[in-house]
């Protein structure tokens, strides 16, 4: 019987990479939101880990505009699997993300779309595949998911801010996700 089996699951992980890639074990689902969605930004269809604002995800420092001691998540998480390619959604130009701090882990990447005004942070990924300077167009490469700065696992934290803005001028980042309910 197992002789028998293992070829066929080794034929279904072949033709599906994406079944493929683990769940992370270390997920923690602070959104209400279970259904799992594509976008340009990432292949196959993932769920979201934590949405943007107040939350209850014990991360994050008490915020004024939320109650209950309640934090803010200034961005959107996305769990995926470590290693999963995150790709362009957008055009734009990597610029310098020297200004980030650690909890967007040790390489963020800041990609400025000039025409919408807006820098695009990619968090906790430790394999860049782009460096400052260059353009980027949709579907071009830039990252391998990592848990870098990420106590709960390999996921996608996408933010947006106005162009050279700081935390305060982070603002609802799902119209540039451009994700679809699978
Ligand atoms: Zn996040």
């Amino acid at each position: 019987m197992m002789r028998m089996l293992g070829p066929v699951v080794a034929l279904l992980l072949s033709a599906s990479p994406v079944a493929a890639a683990e769940a992370d074990p270390r997920w923690v689902f602070y959104s209400r939101d279970t259904t799992a969605y594509t976008s340009p930004w990432y292949p196959g269809a993932h769920r979201t880990m934590i949405g943007y604002g107040c939350t209850r995800a014990p991360y994050y420092p008490p915020d004024g505009r939320c109650g209950g001691g309640h934090g803010f998540h200034h961005g959107i998480d996305v769990a995926l699997p470590c290693g999963t390619p995150i790709r362009a959604g957008r055009r734009g130009r990597v610029v310098s993300s020297a200004a980030y701090g650690p909890a967007y882990g040790v390489r963020p990447l800041v990609i400025r779309n000039q025409r919408l005004g807006v820098d695009i942070l990619i968090a906790h990924a430790r394999t860049l595949l782009v460096e400052v300077g260059d353009r980027v167009g949709r579907g071009t490469t830039l990252a391998l998911a990592s848990d870098s700065g990420a106590p709960d696992g390999c996921h996608l934290h996408f933010e947006v801010r106005d162009a050279g803005g700081g935390l305060d001028d982070a603002r609802r980042p799902l119209a540039l996700l451009d994700r679809e309910p699978a």
